[in-house]
């Protein structure tokens, strides 16, 4: 497809989205005057305030510039070289980062848990765990979850609660993978605690770059203990920013004013819109429930080669089969409306079903 047949906004992803009004003024407000470099400023010590209190406890944070990279040393936090890691068989730990857990944590392997829409249960959890215990297999130590998940599903705090405590019995601390923690927090409309600290979370890959920044996701640890030396493990790995007020800056932005949550709210609001429209179709079939900011939806081949001939942008191969329509900050009704529109002419009259 040709470039400039591509519409100004689609569904292909929400870090397809550029840089929100308030991350990019904070931005512009931290460029003014000289700061003192990697991380000793005053953005970056009021974006650890502003997490601390957004997340209802205080916690230590490491500003990093990537999910995978938050995701990786935090695991590497949790875990020696020779532990396994249990997580769900579609996280993107498992299927979008290139073994970097495995990596930095130097050997660890991923366990695989399976489960319906993106999520896990208890018994599913347990069951993975107890597979073996034996000397010739990896010693389960971590748990790593995903809210909202890769499915756009949520956890609710009291199904949180049961998978945590089901990780205390069988001695696992708990990772949280929060690239879309704003959209499950919008969701629920819970407290960010509730979905974090206060559910039995040890550490939490905290992201918003899919929700309007730059660049930049915070590792945010709820034990003091587990953050002793990941300043070290953070500058080992490349992920110490020197100019680090460019990072943190856009968080406070973003935190200061509740704009993390309106702009989440907006895009879950989005596909909503765009379930509502779709579901009626008898062209197309909603795979997932619809909690967040996307919609997983079946439609045959013949309907997806006609929407991106239409300059419409997204995935059919995560997970495969299923086209994935993400909406961001900035998706209009106007852009759901329209894509709903050409999915109807397309389909009209059985001319391609
Ligand atoms: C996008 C995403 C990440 C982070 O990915 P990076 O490209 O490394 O920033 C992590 N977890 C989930 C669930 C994601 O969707």
């Amino acid at each position: 497809m040709k470039s400039e047949h591509r519409r100004p906004r689609h569904f292909g992803s929400d870090n397809y989205a550029g840089i929100c009004p308030e991350a990019f003024a904070a931005l512009t407000a931290a460029n003014a005057d000289h700061a003192t470099s990697y991380g000793d400023d005053p953005w970056t010590a009021r974006a650890n305030q502003l997490i601390s209190q957004v997340l209802g406890r205080p916690c230590e944070v490491f500003f990093v510039f990537s999910g995978t990279a938050a995701n990786s040393l935090a695991l590497a936090a949790l875990c020696q070289s020779y532990h396994g890691i249990l997580c769900h068989q579609h996280a993107h730990v498992e299927v979008a980062e290139c073994s970097g857990p495995e990596f930095f944590t130097n050997g660890a392997k991923l366990l695989l848990v399976p489960g319906e829409d993106g999520k896990m249960t208890p018994d599913e959890l347990a069951r993975s765990a107890r597979r073996r215990d034996d000397v010739h297999y990896p010693r389960p130590k971590a748990l790593s979850l995903t809210q909202a998940t890769e499915m756009g599903t949520v956890y609710t705090p009291a199904e949180l609660r049961a998978l945590t405590a089901t990780a205390r019995e069988l001695g696992l601390r708990v990772h949280l993978d929060g690239a879309r923690l704003a959209n499950a927090v919008a969701a629920l409309g819970v407290a960010p605690g509730e979905i974090t600290g206060e559910a039995g979370v040890d550490v939490l890959s905290f992201g918003l770059t899919k929700n309007g920044l730059a660049v930049g996701e915070a590792v945010v640890f709820f034990d003091p203990e587990l953050a002793r030396d990941f300043g070290y493990r953070r500058k080992q790995a490349g992920q110490l920013a020197s100019k680090l007020r460019f990072l943190s800056a856009p968080w406070v932005g973003m935190l200061e004013d509740g704009a993390w949550l309106r702009h989440a709210a907006h895009a879950n609001s989005m596909a909503a819109r765009l379930a509502a429209g779709l579901r009626p179709l008898a062209a197309v079939e909603i795979a997932f429930p619809v909690q967040t900011n996307v919609v997983f939806a079946r439609m045959a081949e013949p309907v997806v080669a006609a929407l991106h001939g239409r300059g419409w942008h997204f995935y059919t191969h995560v997970p495969p089969g299923t086209c994935r329509l993400m909406c961001s900050w900035d998706t209009t009704a106007g852009d759901v409306d329209e894509f709903v529109a050409d999915v109807r002419e397309v389909t009209a009259d059985g001319a391609i079903i």
